[in-house]
């Protein structure tokens, strides 16, 4: 049972003034669904707004604060195009307040035409006219504003604005309960750290490095010590040793010699599966590495032990072309391969059940259907897990329950992680690295182009799909405003529409599951040349004819995630293209990563090298990286954090392994509000 502490904030959002059903969905967007998410909503960063007395003022690129009289409201003449109020300072300079989605309803409410409203934002040049996109504030009285010039800048989704969000956050900060300290008494003190309270309230108010320090710490605490909570229960659970004959690998007809990499990560894997201990292993490598056949060669060895073993993908189209590719790579063996997802209905899904529990199906492939309570396995003796972005330990308890004894598990990542932060990433893992790529792959001929060129890109990619290739094409998704981001994809799609008809689809992760699906499946079965797409990443899909890839604002996404957006490309036997468009003036180091994707494609020395041009020291953003382990502690402060919380839990875990000492259930109450609690539970059933 959770705390009762804890109890006010973890009450619904929808009990703070204001929140209706209306505010509740975009507040779930930012995953804001309990008053303590709204209470770490920390700022993104402060900004310091001037005043200014008219446009002429102030400079483009500033945050400030000026009165402006609506003179004419603009509806854009295409639905998605965006809103304009144009407005007048005092001395008769005209700027325009832009609005993109549904926004624009805000901008009809709160600027009536001729009417004087003192408006806060970022002054921005659109052609030869002043904007501000998304003001954050538009108030009635410039008394609103005095005293706070510096302000925090929230994280938003459509429906909300800055202001609105600070009024819910400082409604939960006021039911903050005062909480026992859990962190090592030594450690609090070297380090002058608040309380807990209120390190949270301060981190809202100022870019105070201590508190944001403190909180992020008791992130990392947590997590290590629901890790270390899982490794000790892992060690008490049994599983089952599986020792192959290798009557099914041998029988395999594979086209190709496997690697150094994979055949040793076999032999680790086989390793771990002939000890009665449940395995936990990462097999990490490129896209194209050859994840899959050594996938197969571990689910072989579980069937040639007489179990089952089930392969799980992120979404159902991934599911399939893994369905396709073991049923074909697997034929020979003999081994019984089915597919279960979520679509399966009625009589198959029945006659597949069936399949399951009578041992019938030796290997199950499908998307997290295949761990619903309603499936039953006859003996599962493996797991593989693959690319499942934010693969929990919690999730993999659930797995765990599935076999008599514990299944083996091997989770299966293409993300390059540093070796620093595998462990904080991965905390209590074995990792196995494909570190080498098969050979004769074309090297994909990868080039900086600026933004200022598109005309010539879009050429460029016209020549290209008239050869019957297929690219894609990816804009970023960084800004503040997710609401922005799909618009500015949206209106490229409506432009490189126009330019191509139907041979363009547009990809991105605002759609509807099925759109998004069908649209992608036209991609891959070649039915559509050009995929937009906001990030590729999760869809994962292999389309070998598809040979160019165009990047949007290259210098806004994290390396890692460059590196793996160009594995898209190179998949067959053409020489691939990848351009990487520049969008503005870029930094020392903004060259230096550039540069870096041209020079190398090896995702690990990609990731080691990014790591040290930023010295951790930017946010690694959920957003960006779309594989954040934690909320909020970012990359500099794992790196700075993690060794010292690691220990710290290690510790209390040999001291006070049942968390019955003062601190053990002040550490309680930590695992609960970050929701580590199946760490807690775990020490029940211990
Ligand atoms: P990953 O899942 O790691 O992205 P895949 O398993 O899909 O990569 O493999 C990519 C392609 O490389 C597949 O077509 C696969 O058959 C092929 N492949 C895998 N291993 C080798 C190898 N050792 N030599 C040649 N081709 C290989
Ligand atoms: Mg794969």
């Amino acid at each position: 049972m959770r705390p009762e502490v804890l109890n006010p904030i973890f009450a619904e959002s929808q009990t703070l003034d204001g929140v209706g059903p209306k505010l509740a969905k975009p507040l779930e967007k930012l995953g804001l669904t309990r008053v303590k998410d709204v209470a770490y909503h920390l700022p993104e960063r402060f900004v310091t707004r001037r005043a200014i007395a008219n446009l002429d003022e102030g400079a483009e690129g500033e945050q400030v604060i000026i009165a402006l009289t609506p003179t004419e409201h603009r509806a854009s003449r295409n639905q998605r195009g965006p809103y304009r109020v144009l407005a007048q300072d005092d001395i008769g300079n005209i700027c325009a307040l832009t609005y993109f989605g549904r926004a624009s309803y805000t901008a009809k409410k709160t600027l009536p035409v001729g009417e004087k409203r003192w408006v806060a934002g970022r002054l921005d040049r659109y052609g030869d006219m002043l904007q501000i996109v998304h003001p954050d504030h538009v108030e009635d009285n410039s008394a609103a504003h005095m005293g706070r010039l510096v302000e925090p800048v929230y994280a938003l989704s459509e429906g909300l604005t800055q202001p609105k969000v600070a009024g819910l956050v400082a409604q939960s900060l006021d039911r903050l309960p005062d909480l026992p300290e859990w962190i090592e008494p030594g450690q609090f003190e070297r380090e002058g750290w608040p309380a807990w309270r209120d390190a949270i309230k301060l981190a809202h108010q100022s870019a105070n490095e201590k508190a944001r320090d403190r909180l992020a710490y008791d992130e990392l605490l947590a997590n290590s010590l629901a890790l270390l909570l899982v490794k000790a229960e892992g060690r008490r659970r049994k599983g089952q040793a599986l020792i192959g004959d290798r009557s099914l690998r041998d029988r395999l007809q594979l086209p190709f010699e496997m690697t150094g990499a994979q055949k040793r990560s076999v032999a680790e894997i086989e390793g771990d599966m002939q000890q009665e201990a449940p395995m936990l292993r990462l097999l990490q490598g490129d896209v194209g590495a050859g994840k899959t056949v050594v996938a197969l060669e571990a689910m072989l060895i579980a069937v040639e032990a007489g179990k089952q073993a089930a392969l799980l993908a992120p979404t159902e189209i991934l599911a399939r072309q893994h369905y396709e590719t073991l049923s074909k790579m697997a034929a020979p063996t003999g081994a019984e391969i089915a597919l279960l997802t979520g679509r399966a209905k009625g009589r198959e899904r029945e006659g597949l059940l069936m399949g399951l529990v009578n041992g019938e199906i030796d290997i199950l492939v499908g998307t997290h259907a295949i761990f619903q309570d309603s499936v039953t396995y006859h003996d599962l003796g493996l797991v593989v897990i693959d690319e499942q972005h934010r693969f929990g330990v919690q999730q993999r308890l659930a797995l765990a329950g599935k076999g008599r004894r514990a299944p083996h598990t091997l989770a299966m990542t293409a993300t390059p992680i540093p070796r620093s932060l595998t462990l904080a990433q991965y905390g209590e893992m074995d990792v196995s690295r494909l570190d080498e790529l098969p050979p004769g792959r074309q090297a994909i001929d990868t080039r900086v182009v600026a933004q200022e060129r598109l005309e010539d890109v879009v050429a460029g990619v016209e020549r290209h799909l008239a050869t019957g290739q297929q690219a894609y094409w990816v804009c970023p998704m960084v800004r503040d405003s997710e609401v922005a981001d799909i618009a500015a994809a949206e209106a490229r799609y409506a432009s490189l529409k126009e330019r191509f008809g139907d041979d363009v689809v547009l990809v991105h992760g605002q759609l509807r599951p099925e759109v998004k699906d069908a649209n992608m499946e036209r991609f891959a079965s070649g039915g559509a040349k050009l995929l937009i797409a906001t990030t590729v990443i999760e869809v994962g899909v292999d389309v070998p004819s598809a040979t160019l890839m165009v990047i949007e604002q290259a210098e806004r996404f994290g390396l890692a995630q460059l590196h793996q957006l160009r594995g898209r490309v190179g998949r067959g036997s053409e020489k691939s293209v990848c351009l990487l468009l520049r969008g503005g003036e870029l930094s020392e180091t903004g060259k230096k990563r550039l540069a870096l994707m041209r020079e190398t494609q090896d995702g690990f020395r990609i990731a080691e090298e990014d790591l040290e041009l930023r010295g951790g020291g930017e946010l690694l953003g959920t957003r960006q990286s779309g594989e954040a382990a934690f909320r909020i502690a970012n990359l500099d402060q794992v790196q700075k954090l993690l060794p010292a919380a690691h220990a710290d839990a290690r510790l209390l875990i040999e001291r006070d392994g049942g968390l019955t000492s003062p601190r053990g259930e002040a550490a309680r109450i930590l695992l609960y509000l970050f929701e580590r609690d199946w760490g807690v539970q775990l020490l029940r059933g211990g």
